[in-house]
């Protein structure tokens, strides 16, 4: 067997290595444009604060026996003849495959205002954004999007001592992501270490002098910087696809069925420009995660090889930092259900991560979205520790199809340094098991 894989991210990788595990004699080849082995996006607000240098995010040697074919991109997908087209160092050449896995991930999106063409602008999505904006990255910086990105680029640069202002259209940061008692926590972790948060307020120009960037242009007003930060979100880059006759689909992503091939039996695709079934809604849905990306690369690599293992949705679980904070979440937001017209209940518990006679506790939030019966459709944690442990045991309930009165029961590891006895998990589904007198159980 031969397999192509279009692109050598997250679930690209995954997918090559799995691969060559699942049928160790086949010929693996993946099509990469970058001239980077891989990198890692994630840690790149980490990299453009100073707090890693560059080569740290970047891998030079392919894991495994995988032909990883670097400054290549992929045009055309010949689905008749099974062949795949790409440019390498301005040459045409042709690859054939039994299989192709198409993982070309997400692109950025830039707003069309005036201004964005100035020296001082850029973006934070992959080496060489962040490469650039780092040798312009001056003292008085704007981010514009209360993205994931946004809030970690911000936190990033404030630890630095710059002066940062934060600015967000919308009235909440990631709005229809986090819902408002995690999105104010956020917004107060944030305005601690000195960002000005501008909620409400969006960029409608950028102003310059002599080709440098001067001034973020908002309705409120004008707001003096050297750089701006442009973080405000991304598409699926699913042009490929579309450009070779598979189906897309409302998201703009590639249509993909539960054992993630798409309209063609040969082609599969995974990561984020995979459209999958959510886990919660059964709503198609594209995510930007690279935890997500990651099954999904394995799931796609095992069909392809001819298992049957079927995609169960995407659970979306994700974290992000915010200076000495975390928060993150799972599954469905109050206000996604609400748009999607879902009944719905959310409780809110605000208490503190250790016993109260730990000198080093800080507070800690937890806000659980249930359906009436109490079923568990989503979750978000706000923290300075534990924060991941709460997002991933909360993932496994959603999976598992927990109640509020299943956690409210389950036992909790304990010991004071690390935790307090009665866990806020815990005590949020004890709390909203009252509130809304939910007493049936997933065991009952
Ligand atoms: C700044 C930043 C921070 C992030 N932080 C987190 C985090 O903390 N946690 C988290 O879960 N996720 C995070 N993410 C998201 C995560 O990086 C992505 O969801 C994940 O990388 C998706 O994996 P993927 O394989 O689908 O796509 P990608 O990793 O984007 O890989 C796509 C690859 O395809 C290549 N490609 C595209 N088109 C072609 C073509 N035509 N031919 C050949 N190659 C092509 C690209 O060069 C790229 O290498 C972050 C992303 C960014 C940008």
């Amino acid at each position: 067997m031969q397999y192509v894989v279009v692109g050598h991210g997250t679930a690209g990788q995954t997918a090559a290595a799995v691969l060559k595990k699942v049928d160790p004699d086949s010929e693996v080849y993946v099509i990469e444009k970058g001239k980077h082995v891989s990198i890692h996006p994630c840690a790149l607000p980490m990299v453009l604060g100073g707090r890693l240098p560059l080569e740290a995010v970047i891998e030079t040697a392919p894991k495994g026996r995988i032909n990883v074919l670097l400054r290549s991109e992929a045009k055309h997908i010949n689905l008749q003849n099974k062949t795949l087209i790409f440019e390498r160092d301005g040459e045409t050449d042709e690859i054939s495959y039994d299989r192709l896995i198409i993982a070309t991930g997400l692109k950025p999106i830039f707003p069309k205002v005036e201004g964005m063409d100035l020296e001082g602008v850029g973006t934070v999505w992959d080496v060489e954004s962040v490469e650039k904006l780092s040798r312009v990255l001056g003292n008085r910086v704007v981010v514009v999007g209360g993205s994931a990105t946004g809030i970690e680029v911000a936190a990033e640069l404030a630890r630095t001592g710059r002066d940062v202002t934060l600015i967000e259209a919308m009235e909440q940061l990631m709005p229809g992501k986090i819902d408002p008692p995690i999105a104010s926590s956020v917004a107060k972790a944030l305005t601690d270490m000195g960002v000005k948060v501008k909620l409400k307020t969006p960029m409608t120009r950028l102003e310059g002098s002599g080709g440098r960037l001067r001034y973020v242009v908002t309705p409120a007003g004008k707001i003096e910087a050297e750089t701006a930060v442009v973080v405000i979100g991304a598409k699926p880059n699913s042009d490929l696809a579309a450009a070779s006759g598979l189906k897309i689909g409302d998201t703009g992503a590639v249509k993909v069925d539960d054992y993630l091939f798409t309209s063609d039996p040969h082609v599969l695709a995974a990561g984020d420009v995979a459209e999958v079934r959510d886990f919660v809604t059964g709503q198609p849905t594209a995510t930007g995660l690279a935890s997500t990306a990651l099954v999904q690369g394995r799931v796609a690599a095992e069909n392809a090889a001819g298992l049957k293992v079927r995609y169960k949705g995407a659970l979306s679980p994700y974290l992000v930092s915010v200076g000495d904070y975390w928060f993150g979440g799972v599954g469905i937001s109050a206000s996604k259900a609400e748009k999607l017209g879902m009944e719905y209940r959310a409780f809110r518990f605000a208490g503190s991560d250790l016993p109260r006679y730990m000198p080093e506790r800080d507070k800690f939030v937890v806000w659980l979205v249930t359906d009436p019966e109490g079923r568990l459709l989503g979750a978000q944690v706000f923290g300075r520790r534990g924060v991941r442990e709460r997002v991933v045991f909360l993932t496994a309930a959603i999976y598992a199809g927990f109640h509020v009165q299943d956690i409210r029961l389950m036992e909790f590891a304990y010991q004071p340094e690390i935790c307090d006895l009665l866990d806020p998990v815990a005590v949020a589904a004890e709390g909203m098991s009252r509130k809304y007198r939910l007493l049936k159980s997933a065991s009952d």
